[in-house]
């Protein structure tokens, strides 16, 4: 019999991610940069030989709440050390990237920090921090010195995915018919209340061939729909193979191509970057979903100076009527920030008003918190918290109502609804409609993996029902052989 080693024995890895999509993205990457190292997924931190903390930097006190964590993994740690096994713990993310070192400092048991630009560097640093771990023995380990080797944040520009494998096809199934493919990394805009730029780095776009190998991988496995990403994704500018300039728009076109892939969707977009090119994508492509998501943050004017976003109240108006003209099903989605430093009663009312005047089909509603570090948090003229509370509520208020109004307004229409998985009742699927609801029906389960026309039926506060319509021919109907594995 072969002694099972611990080197050989096979590894479990678990990653806790937190914040936004493309960290959602970043976290399957790295499993998928870990795999060919015997990495498979653990069930949790309790059974993992490696834990990563994928943190975010935009929530308050986002540091504190990585330091508290990693306290608790420590005493994990410290059991499986008491029975001889090995535990390594990584932060990545943009606490990572902002705090680097101070995450070593203050917590000498953490075996690497790596930030979002490193990602592709994560197997030779488990392997450094597991020589470190069998040379050193844990606990003279976690007291080495501060900078050896377990800090890795530079900005290599967009280098890491020339080297980050493409997504394993046994793990697109498994994640299902959606994905995400970060396409765009950093921002050059620095509104004054954001930390991207400065976690995360300026602007850089991957280029063309590289992305539409990826989705052609994600399809190959069975994924139908695809939403790009970027931090500021509509000033995407990457590069063809002949050396050319293209757009967010352009880059659509060809990704619609894809032979199989069915949807595009993409997020998060600035409206300085909304360019012809992408309005008429919205005009012409049938694969881009009606829904776009553009963030305002406020609606007075003298507010969105003071955040430098660079438009005004009417630019954003004007940009809505143009994309409505393109595409007049679409619906819209947004950010608004309330208590921004400065903001009065008159500025809120704005933003009261320019929800009512748009509309919105989704919104994602932000009391303003300073970051350290940005321009926000060394203005003096903060608004207290009690006002801050209070107008947060008066606009979720509204648009909550708004939300409820756009899945009420649904009923009686057919939506093309891509089914994605069993529902929770007996004899349920659940699905996404173009404007990104979960709708759920009766529908048998062999038609997961299909677009169907949906009647919808009924419109609750989170999600929307609706029933096959059977005298239609589906609109597209994608089989791959995965289908089949992709149900759970
Ligand atoms: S455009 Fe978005 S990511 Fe860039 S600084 Fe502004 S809020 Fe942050």
């Amino acid at each position: 019999m072969t002694e099972n080693k611990p080197e050989n024995k096979p590894k479990r890895l678990f990653i806790k991610t937190y914040g936004c999509q493309m960290n959602v993205y970043d976290s399957d990457r790295m499993a998928d940069a870990m795999a060919p190292h015997g990495y498979s997924a653990a069930s949790g931190p309790e059974d993992a030989d490696l834990i990563l903390l994928n943190t975010c930097h935009i929530r308050e006190k986002a540091s504190e709440k990585v330091f508290s964590e990693l306290g608790r993994l420590n005493e994990i740690r410290a059991e499986r050390q008491a029975r001889g096994e090995e535990l390594l713990i990584g932060v990545t993310g943009c606490v990572a990237q902002a705090e680097g070192e101070e995450i070593v400092r203050r917590s000498p048991e953490v075996d690497l920090v790596v930030g979002p630009q490193a990602y592709h560097h994560l197997p030779e640093l488990v392997a450094k921090a597991r020589t470190r771990h069998h040379g050193l023995g844990a606990r003279e380990a976690a007291s080495a010195a501060t900078r050896d080797g377990r800090v890795a944040t530079d900005f290599p520009g967009i280098e890491k995915f020339d080297h980050l494998p493409l997504p394993r096809r046994e793990a697109t199934i498994a994640r299902g018919l959606t994905a995400f493919l970060t396409v765009q990394e950093g921002c050059d805009k620095f509104c004054s209340f954001c930390v991207v730029p400065y976690t995360r780095g300026a602007e850089v776009s991957r280029p063309v061939t590289q992305i539409i190998r990826e989705a052609e991988a994600l399809v190959e496995a069975g994924v139908m729909e695809i939403t790009l990403l970027g931090q500021n994704v509509n000033a995407y500018h990457g590069v063809d193979d002949r050396g050319r300039a293209v757009g967010l728009g352009d880059l659509l076109y060809r990704l619609a191509d894809v032979d199989g892939l069915e949807r595009l969707r993409y997020t998060t977009s600035h409206p300085r970057d909304m360019d012809d090119a992408l309005i008429a994508a919205h005009r012409d492509l049938d694969k881009l979903m009606p829904y776009l998501h553009l963030p305002v943050q406020s609606g007075s004017d003298a507010i969105l100076k003071a955040m430098n976003r660079r438009h005004t109240r009417a630019d954003y108006l004007r940009l809505i009527e143009r994309v409505k003209k393109a595409r007049p099903d679409i619906a819209m989605s947004g950010d608004f920030i309330v208590g921004f430093p400065g903001e009065t009663d008159a500025d809120f009312e704005e933003t009261l008003s320019i929800v009512r005047e748009v509309g919105y089909a989704s919104a994602f509603t932000f009391k303003y918190s300073s970051r350290p570090g940005t321009p926000g948090a060394g203005m003096t003229n903060q608004v207290p918290e009690p006002v801050k509370a209070e107008r947060l509520d008066r606009l979720l208020a509204l648009v909550t109502t708004q939300m409820r109004d756009f899945g009420k307004a649904c009923v009686g229409r057919t939506l093309d609804v891509l089914l994605e998985r069993k529902g929770r009742m007996p004899g349920q699927l659940g699905g996404r409609s173009p404007y990104l609801q979960a709708v759920h029906l009766e529908a048998p389960e062999h038609l997961i993996g299909t677009i169907q026309p949906v009647e919808i039926i009924a419109a609750g506060n989170n999600s929307i029902q609706g029933k096959i319509v059977t005298d239609k021919e589906p609109k597209s109907v994608s089989v791959h052989e995965s289908i089949a594995l992709l149900q759970p």
